[in-house]
């Protein structure tokens, strides 16, 4: 099997199954319990905090485990509305969010608040200008993500911090860092950015992990309530496999991204240059500018059909978000590509394991896949 569907999950590493089973095996104490075991799992977890916070560039305090990229994005969106409850009802985003976002922002228009979609233009960026334009005195957060799920394109976030502090808006300034984890240089703070969510399944931990990034100083309100743990913040029995196993992999991601980031962006490079001059009708989508996801478009195919057609011959790649399954992604439409694109659009996304031989694998794949569909249809 060659897998290169890296943005929708990755392989585990063994540094974090490892990191997993010690914790669920050895140091599986409450870390909430006075004795030994629990006191010993309490320090297990602030090591982890502080490998996440190195990976993250930010303080081990303003690290909130989560779930999921998925909870701290509704976590920071939720909680900046409530904190700006008294100054307005005005959220500023983009139409090509994650639904993690699109979808918390749809259901509080239906509670009365007002959202504004910023469009990103042919290339998959969001202009600066369009955001100056969109911010009013009753804007109480913007939502921007770092790195697009489908397109690759990596939004100016420090930009949008600088219009935001330009207008003098109170605005709190929300990232989704989800694919720019250990793929792009940034730090919250450089991206001058006051909630960024992250998941740990992205980069080579288990599923079920992830964490919210809250500036110090914030005064965020809790997700849940309950116990104290996450300083009260998001409580509940703390997940110590999965955060012990996500601490490895930010550690290796972070030892080793100097190296892996320019190999994935070569190989990028590599199987653009090498699909295109297989398949001369196949097109790229967006400029893509992060290392590890590339979109192209076979036009006149179905990317359903060929993704699957594609999988029956070992390679997997995706038919846009893998939260989409099946229904037509709101990420090209929002591109204003003609249908004929749209619905050939797939995504190939690399790891810092994948090879040259995966690329040549994918490229006699798809060319078979071609000529299959090319008879089935003729
Ligand atoms: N945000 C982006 C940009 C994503 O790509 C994803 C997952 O595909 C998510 C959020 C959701 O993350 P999770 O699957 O951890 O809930």
């Amino acid at each position: 099997m060659i897998y290169l569907d890296n943005a929708a999950t990755t392989q585990v590493c063994p540094e974090a199954a490892q990191a997993a089973v010690r914790a669920m095996t050895r140091d599986f104490g409450n870390p909430s319990s006075r004795y030994p075991l629990g006191k010993a799992a309490a320090s297990a977890m602030a090591a982890a905090r502080w490998e996440v916070a190195a990976a993250l560039g930010c303080g081990a305090d303003e690290v909130f485990f989560t779930s999921c990229g998925t909870e701290g994005d509704n976590w920071a969106i939720q909680g900046a509305l409530e904190l700006g409850r008294r100054r307005g009802r005005h959220i500023i985003t983009t139409a090509f969010e994650h639904s993690a976002v699109l979808e918390p922002c749809k259901a509080l228009e239906r509670e009365g608040y007002e959202v504004t979609y910023l469009k990103p233009g042919k290339s998959g960026h969001i202009s600066m200008a369009d955001l100056r334009n969109a911010l009013r005195p009753d804007t109480v957060l913007v939502s921007i993500m770092l790195v697009n799920n489908e397109l690759g394109t990596v939004q100016d976030l420090a930009g949008a911090a600088g219009a935001i502090k330009e207008a003098g808006s109170p605005a709190l300034l929300h990232t989704d860092a989800v694919q720019g984890f250990l793929k792009i240089p940034f730090t919250p703070k450089g991206l001058g950015a006051d909630l960024l969510t992250v998941s740990g399944h992205k980069i080579r931990a288990p599923k079920g992990i992830g964490a919210l990034y809250i500036r110090r100083g914030l005064r965020f309100p809790p997700l849940l309530l309950g116990g104290g743990q996450e300083n009260g913040l998001r409580p509940g029995t703390e997940p110590t496999a999965q955060i012990a196993a996500f601490a490895a992999a930010c550690r290796l991601g972070r030892e080793t991204r100097d190296e892996y980031t320019p190999r994935m962006s070569a190989l990028k490079q590599y199987a653009l240059e090498s699909l295109l001059s297989a398949l001369p009708e196949l097109r790229q989508v967006g400029v893509g500018d992060a290392p590890h996801i590339l979109c192209l478009t076979l036009p006149g195919y179905k990317s359903e059909v060929l993704v699957r057609v594609l999988g029956d011959l070992g390679v997997c790649v995706s038919a846009g978000s893998a939260c989409h399954r099946g229904r037509p992604s709101h990420v090209f439409a929002a591109l204003g590509i003609s249908k004929k694109e749209m619905d050939g659009a797939f995504r190939v996304s690399f790891s810092p394991e994948s090879t040259r031989e995966d690329v040549d694998g994918l490229r006699d794949a798809l060319v078979r896949a071609r000529e299959m569909l090319f008879t089935t249809l003729s």
